[in-house]
């Protein structure tokens, strides 16, 4: 977006808002005697977490060479979500568009905001609908890419950073298992531009809830004056730097769930109750089977528990890569369900 004026899409009580200085924004070293913030002074849990966690931005830093004040560390990407409405959206007055089937929290968030959604569906192809979007005046747009249930990595998403009149986010969350890069490289060209990414998939740490903003720095100071000062704890940015120190390990996870990917669509391609496997770039298969409900009930009473998408996309359902293991587990279990074995 070309001429963008931050300051004319921001709610005006977040741009004049005076952040809340914390105990450890007045004084941040490591040592003395620390009787600023009313903590108890025993036990080993007993202080606040680092409210800016500049460590852990720094490591990041590091790796993808973006600066620090380009990143925000949220309470998973969902906070993140949390924040592009507090932060760009106007409750009962500014609109979003979401592009469906999609992650779900976008349209959740917005509800919880007051904020109207501009549903602008993906083609039957899975693609953006991009003048659709384009004839929609709306204060943000979500682009989930590579998007969740269909798993495919979205095409054209450049001309709308060049076209659309507003904030684009762009969730990141599957990008370790997609080929493509990250649109973070387009940040200096893009102010309008916020890039998602996240702890819980490649770097398996969904429990630790730990995600990623990248964005222009002025966009970057809003987000940290708008969150809640400690919004991540001092477990779970410890849990994000050691597994960023371990980029081996993080690579071989990833290499090992796409070989994994590959064998169980061969083999779910030969299994009569699949009709369809959607192309993927992430850690998930969309596959239309023959009677998403009834599959996915059995498969529950299998103990196999996949995601039943037939309410967003017909007869589909997703299945997430698991180890070999858990995948011979549910190819087993689809076998004695084509072979009429179901109620073994
Ligand atoms: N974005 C997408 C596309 C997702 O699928 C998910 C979780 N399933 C999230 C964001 C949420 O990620 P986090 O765990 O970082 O909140």
């Amino acid at each position: 977006m070309k001429n963008f004026d931050l300051k004319a899409w921001v709610r005006p009580n977040i741009w004049a808002l005076k952040p809340y200085s914390s105990a450890r924004d007045e004084f941040s070293g490591d040592e003395g005697v620390f009787l600023d913030a009313n903590e108890n002074p025993f036990g080993r849990k007993n202080r606040y977490p680092d409210p800016h966690q500049r460590a852990l931005k720094k490591a990041l830093s590091e790796r993808n060479h973006i600066p620090v004040e380009n990143i925000f560390i949220g309470n998973g990407s969902d906070e993140v979500i949390d924040l592009v409405y507090r932060i760009f959206c106007e409750p009962a007055k500014d609109r979003v568009i979401i592009c469906p089937p999609t992650y779900g929290m976008y349209e959740v968030s917005a509800n919880i905001h007051n904020v109207e959604v501009v549903r602008v569906p993906l083609t039957d192809s899975f693609e953006m609908n991009i003048d659709e979007i384009l004839a929609h005046p709306a204060q943000c747009l979500f682009v989930c890419s590579p998007n969740n249930p269909s798993g495919n990595r979205l095409q054209n998403v450049e001309r709308l950073l060049e076209e659309f009149q507003g904030i684009v986010i762009v969730d990141e969350a599957y990008i370790d298992f997609c080929a493509e890069r990250s649109f973070t490289e387009l940040l200096p060209q893009y102010p309008n531009l916020i890039v998602m990414q996240t702890f819980s998939k490649a770097w398996a740490l969904a429990s630790a809830r730990v995600g990623i903003a990248y964005a222009s720095a002025e966009i970057i100071a809003l987000m940290d004056k708008t969150k809640p000062p400690y919004n991540v704890s001092r477990f779970n940015q410890e849990e994000a730097l050691k597994a960023l120190s371990k980029p081996e390990k993080h690579a071989y996870r990833v290499a090992t769930i796409l070989r994994e990917r590959a064998l169980l669509e061969k083999e779910l391609q030969r299994l009569p109750v699949v009709k369809h496997i959607y192309p993927s770039d992430a850690n998930f298969l969309l596959v239309e089977v023959t009677d998403a409900d009834a599959i996915y009930h059995y498969l529950v009473s299998q103990k196999v528990i996949v995601r039943n998408r037939h309410s967003v996309v017909r007869n589909c359902i997703r299945i997430t890569v698991g180890t070999a293991e858990e995948n011979k587990i549910l190819l087993q279990a689809l076998r004695d369900y084509g072979n009429g074995n179901e109620n073994l």
